[in-house]
């Protein structure tokens, strides 16, 4: 019992912030909120500092709260980020459901916004939050379209569920894995995953040469800790989970890592990783043809073919590259199936619109190219 507790406390959310000056009040206290602390200063502006979990990190800091005041007015707000640079431009929403990107100014170390505030919270967020509700919600209504049953693949640092689904049959061997939000902030790429999905699953349902031959494992959410926590980068257990696919001391890899060896462990063959992100632009993180995969040249194939269909208002950028023991969910497919990874990366800014219309193209035409590779070109020619 006592155990239990201690493992509880350790594991317990930090309080979320919330503080006041006359009446204008700030707050954090709700799902994916991010602020560690108010001053008003001498000018009468209102500097809020948000914090990273942990450091070193990559600064990509996340903030989002609450802001009201019993009477109506203008207010100045600078918004500081432990000396790091803002990278995500403000949007406010007066429901958290429908949000506007807001004019700001910035100095390189800090943000200032000038709110409108009244008696009704006004909301300010980095990106549109999105929640881990919103994956439950999704997967819900995806699994019952579909008829799939989703499962809970393990626990997150903090207990949540990590939840997943297949499509498979007993005979298909060959397996394509998708990972989403290693990243708590990027939500962009979260935007691409869900447009993905939702035309895999539709077209897979559609033409059933798909999965008459391959399976599929997807985990959407695999850092719930840090959506809920409003982390800029981190698990829970201080960790970038896109840097512990290599030693997985993580009990989210670590729950993805064991699935996969069981597929391996009983015969299935791994064809292709890929997890999505968010990155300054949209590019293609892929393994160079001449690393030790196979088959070479299939997502240069793909990504072809993704340009010749989305031409004229998308550009694919495919930069392959390698980053040997770093523990890169992409690399980790490469090292250890000797098969494609790739790193999807949607731009910080893209409009969703766009960012669905290259996904639904993104997932039909990897059916495509998944479909034409035989399946003897999935391993190395000795
Ligand atoms: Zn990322």
């Amino acid at each position: 019992m006592i155990r239990f507790l201690l493992i509880a406390l350790a594991f317990t959310a930090p309080v979320a912030f919330g503080c006041e000056f006359e009446g204008v009040s700030f707050s954090a206290k709700f799902e994916a909120g991010n602020l560690d602390n108010c001053e008003l200063n001498k000018n009468g502006e209102y500097v809020l500092t948000f914090l990273p979990e942990d450091k070193p990190i990559n600064p990509s800091p996340w903030y989002y709260f609450s802001v009201k005041s019993p009477v109506a007015k203008t207010i100045k707000v600078l918004l500081t980020f432990d000396g790091f640079a803002p990278r995500y431009l403000p949007k406010v929403s007066d429901d958290q459901m429908s949000w506007q990107p807001i004019a700001f100014d910035t100095n390189a170390k800090a943000m200032s916004l000038s709110l409108d505030i009244s008696s009704k919270a006004l909301y300010v967020a980095a990106q549109r939050p999105v929640l881990n509700s919103d994956y439950t919600n999704w997967l819900d209504s995806a699994a019952q379209t579909y008829s799939f049953e989703p499962f809970v693949i393990g626990k997150s640092t903090a207990g949540r569920a990590l939840s997943a689904f297949t499509l498979k049959k007993p005979e298909n061997k060959e397996w394509v894995i998708f990972v989403g939000r290693q990243h708590p902030p990027e939500v962009t790429g979260a935007v691409a995953m869900f447009a993905f999905l939702d035309e895999f699953l539709a077209y897979t349902a559609f033409n059933r040469d798909f999965l008459s031959r391959f399976n599929v494992l997807v985990v959407p959410n695999i850092n719930p800790d840090g959506v809920a926590e409003g982390h800029w980068r981190h698990s829970l257990g201080h960790k970038d989970l896109n840097r512990d696919w290599n030693v997985f001391s993580q009990p989210e890899t670590k729950a993805v890592k064991e699935y996969l060896d069981s597929i391996t462990g009983n015969g299935g063959k791994i064809v292709m990783g890929m997890d999505f992100h968010s990155t300054h632009n949209n590019v293609f993180y892929t393994i160079p043809q001449d690393e030790n995969i196979a088959p070479t040249e299939m997502v240069v194939n793909w990504l072809s073919s993704l340009q010749e269909q989305t031409a004229g208002v998308f550009k694919v950028f495919d930069k392959p590259g390698t980053s040997p023991g770093k523990g890169v969910f992409k690399q980790f497919f490469a090292d250890v199936y000797q098969v494609h990874g790739v790193t999807y990366e949607v731009g910080d800014n893209e409009p969703d619109e766009k960012t669905r219309y290259v996904a639904k193209h993104a997932a039909k035409t990897l059916i495509e190219t998944l479909n034409a590779t035989p399946p003897e070109a999935f391993y190395i020619k000795k």
